[in-house]
């Protein structure tokens, strides 16, 4: 027997002992096929060669995933290529492929890494802060605006994409009531990528799940963390927030005081109750935000048309009255 059979006699028999979730697919000189399973989307096949002059020569690893980002893949083509140098003389196979398989446990990230370079290039800018922990699974990002900053950590779970993304908001100068709001956001937007909705609409295509992370990533920063310090009230026009957090109206009947609705656009409280009370009401008011028009929908202001046509004609008959006594009295 040859050194190659030889080796691939053993491999067929030590390789499931040794490598949890392998499976052979093939195993014969001229090819070596072996499934690795984590979980249904860390699945991949090792494809091994032997060169003319094996073991001195090194043996050349290839890597097929359906699943799996190609730039990843092609990361640990090269690690391979790097263990197998170090194996020169010896016997390759089973080595490399459980240093596939321990590559894949110790890379929680492996299932994200395309949308992890996303979110580096698109969201991340020079005063940002990205700390990725591979071993964890973890990503913390710090998203500074102004005088602003806002951290939060996102874990990726090991079933992931079908397991959806968590975040942990850990510090952010916003007020309680957007951070309560961001961490409930997130969790409906993760939530949404890996499960059908609850009345899917007629004629829907069939739901298919998608991966979570960069989703939850670009409503933090782009939808809350970037905009809110920045966001002017679409009445006014003045920014909503003032410059430095430490002098956000925490009251909640003061003028200033931040109101974010439904649509996720803030205003003034004064600027909003003003609006909401002015007519016309038919058809409900309109969010005056660039593009937005969707209907006000506030707790605070949630008032039926007539009621709200009741109170302004109440209002404007007491203002006449008013106007009438000031001519009266000539003051
Ligand atoms: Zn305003
Ligand atoms: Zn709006």
């Amino acid at each position: 027997m040859s050194i190659i059979e030889e080796e691939l006699s053993r491999f067929r028999k030590d390789v499931a002992e040794h490598v949890p979730g392998s499976e052979v697919v093939c195993c014969v000189r001229s090819s070596v096929q072996v499934r690795l399973r984590r979980t249904d989307f860390k699945t991949l096949v090792v494809q091994a060669q032997f060169p003319a002059d094996y073991p001195a020569g090194r043996i050349v690893v290839e890597l097929k995933s359906k699943t799996i980002p190609t730039k990843f893949l092609d990361g640990l083509v090269s690690a391979c290529d790097a263990e197998t140098k170090k194996l020169l003389g010896q016997k390759q196979l089973l080595p490399v492929v459980k240093f596939v398989r321990a590559f894949m446990d110790e890379n929680p990230l492996m299932a994200c890494s395309d949308e992890l370079s996303h979110i580096r290039k698109d969201l991340v800018r020079p005063s940002d802060e990205i700390k990725v922990n591979r071993k964890a699974g973890t990503i913390v990002m710090r998203v500074v605006e102004g005088n602003y900053a806002t951290q939060f950590k996102l874990i990726v779970p090991d079933n992931y994409p079908a397991d959806p993304v968590k975040m942990e908001l850990k510090t952010s100068s916003l007020p309680s009531e957007f951070q309560v709001y961001m961490a409930g956001q997130s969790e409906e937007l993760a939530r949404q990528c890996v499960q059908p909705p609850l009345r899917p609409k007629p004629r829907a295509p069939p739901f298919t799940p998608a991966p979570s992370l960069r989703r939850v990533a670009t409503f933090l920063v782009m939808e809350c963390a970037r905009v809110y310090p920045m966001t002017c009230c679409p009445l006014c026009k003045a920014r909503c927030f003032p410059d430095d957090p430490a002098r956000i109206v925490e009251d909640l009947e003061d003028a200033q005081h931040i109101e974010r609705i439904l649509c996720n656009h803030l205003y003034h409280r004064k600027c909003l109750d003003d609006y909401m009370k002015t007519p016309p009401f038919k058809g409900g008011k309109k969010c005056k935000a660039k593009g937005c028009e969707q209907r006000i929908f506030h707790e605070r202001w949630n008032v039926s048309e007539k009621l709200a046509e009741d109170r302004w004609a109440h209002q404007e008959a007491k203002r006449r009255e008013i106007d009438e006594v000031v001519e009266f009295l000539g003051v």
